[in-house]
């Protein structure tokens, strides 16, 4: 994240998109030619999604699906899908495992995306056992995506606001 300081004194700072990391350009560019195994899979989802009348909304700079079912979240590349009225949280999160997509590209899978995959149904099972579970981000990656996501959201909802500010 970068800020650029548009008043020395006052310490008035300015984000727009163009400062956030990585740009929609290049997340778009990683997602599909380095990140390209899991945007395959969220291809083959959206596809599915949008023949049974789900409408995506942009969700950062994913694209993001709700359904009807009890769901927590699963990021698939630019493809993030969620159960109804997900928190901000929850999105920030699978937006950031999206972000890791980028970085990991075709290790994603198989280093996160599976062992995440199998963590999640685990400590689903014990929670319905009534099992008492570990901080569902004392893993590594849960913790990053968390981190990544937070950080990338807060930076993009800070240039969408300073845009509005500045169409007004
Ligand atoms: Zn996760």
């Amino acid at each position: 994240m970068t800020y650029i300081k548009t008043t020395k004194d006052t310490g008035i700072y300015q984000i727009t998109e163009r400062n956030i990391k990585m740009s929609r350009s290049k997340f778009i560019f990683l997602s599909l030619f380095w990140g390209t195994i899991m945007s395959f899979i969220g291809v083959i989802a959206a596809i599915g999604l949008l023949i049974t009348g789900h409408k995506p909304k942009k969700y950062g700079y994913c694209y993001h699906f709700e359904v009807d079912k009890a769901l927590g979240g699963v990021s698939l590349g630019c493809v993030i899908i969620t159960g109804k009225n997900a928190s901000t949280h929850t999105k920030d999160h699978e937006h950031g495992h999206a972000l890791q997509n980028c970085i990991y590209g075709p290790l994603m899978l198989f280093v996160i995306g599976i062992p995440s995959f199998i963590r999640c149904q685990y400590y689903n099972m014990r929670y319905k056992l009534g099992m008492k579970n570990k901080d569902y981000d004392s893993i590594w990656f849960e913790g990053d995506a968390t981190k990544r996501g937070t950080q990338f959201m807060n930076a993009f909802r800070a240039a969408e606001r300073n845009t509005n500010d500045q169409d007004r």
